[in-house]
């Protein structure tokens, strides 16, 4: 029979907008010492918008724009969506709109198709390595700003070359530098992990006040992180939303989905989070040490 106390405790959790799955990760987290957050979509808004395109010698900043989202256009992720949005809005997109064909994805890395007769790529540093291409220097400048500044940023490649670049900000949650705050006044150490570029990761931990930072991840490295950390003898709730976020739940000695989040986040986690809230994670935490408190 599940004791009295913990099935209040599962309801209280319930109407605070906290579901849980799994009555064990309720017992676990009043235990937790460190809570790691997925970057995008987690402790950001995951709603981008393009901030600015650059383009290499002479091009057109709406052609590759326009390329960019042609190949983005099967793709759910914030990245493509703002690409397709602003080659929406983009006036000079010259012969918009193109259609791609022959799409794939790679998590954590971009998207792929044909457009217009080229091969064309889109992403972030993953995909740039992994295809060994470097960003033109003549890009250089621009994009140090534009990192500088906090934004992301994914080369926009037409046959194994690379035609430009476009910046993305997302916005930290509001939310968030409240939840890392009441964590760590709790003596719960807070890291970030994210498959977005050190630069763009420094910088949203520098915003909210996190030092330990995991950048440059591919999704199936995500749980490696998880794992290092409990080698360490440290017990890790992990909070994610995304698709590369579920091997990392599931690892987790609480995994934590936010519930505007892929299924496969939501089926990987023993927590569900109703909203976008990140201080929830912390009611769970006060509940789970107030429930087992009145169990001992
Ligand atoms: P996070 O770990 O922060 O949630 P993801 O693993 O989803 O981020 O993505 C990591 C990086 O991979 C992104 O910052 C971006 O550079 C690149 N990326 C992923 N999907 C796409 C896409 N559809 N188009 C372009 N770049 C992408
Ligand atoms: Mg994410």
């Amino acid at each position: 029979a599940i004791p009295l106390v913990i099935a209040i405790s599962t309801e209280r959790a319930a109407s605070a907008g906290v579901l849980i799955k799994d009555r064990i990760a309720l017992e676990r987290m009043r235990s937790i010492d460190t809570v790691l957050f997925d970057k995008t979509g987690t402790l950001t808004r995951g709603a981008h918008t393009v901030a600015a395109v650059a383009s290499v010698d002479g091009l057109d900043d709406g052609r590759v724009l326009a390329l960019a989202a042609a190949a983005e256009a099967r793709s759910e992720h914030p990245v493509a969506r703002a690409i397709t949005a602003a080659a929406a809005e983009y006036d000079d997109a010259a012969g918009l709109p193109l259609t791609g064909s022959d799409f794939s994805s790679a998590a954590g890395r971009g998207v792929r198709a044909q457009v217009d007769g080229t091969e064309v790529a889109v992403g972030g540093p993953n995909l740039l390595e992994e295809m060994s291409l470097e960003s033109p220097s003549e890009l250089a400048d621009r994009i140090e700003e534009w990192t500088g500044r906090g934004a992301s940023i994914v080369h926009v490649i037409a046959d194994d070359r690379v035609i430009g670049a476009v910046a993305l900000e997302d916005a930290v949650r509001p939310e968030s530098q409240a939840a890392v705050k009441a964590l760590r006044d709790r003596g719960v150490q807070v890291a970030l992990i994210t498959g977005d570029a050190r630069q763009v990761a420094e910088a949203v931990g520098r915003e909210l006040g996190i030092d330990e930072v995991f950048a440059d991840v591919l999704p199936h490295d995500k749980d490696s992180a998880v794992a290092d950390l409990q080698g360490r003898g440290r017990s890790v709730a992990m909070v994610g939303d995304g698709v590369n976020d579920a091997p990392a739940l599931a690892r987790a000695d609480v995994g934590i989905a936010i519930g505007a989040g892929t299924d496969v986040a939501m089926e990987s986690a023993g927590v569900v989070l109703a909203g976008n809230d990140p201080r929830a994670v912390l009611s769970m935490i006060d509940l789970s040490r107030a429930s087992y408190r009145k169990m001992m």
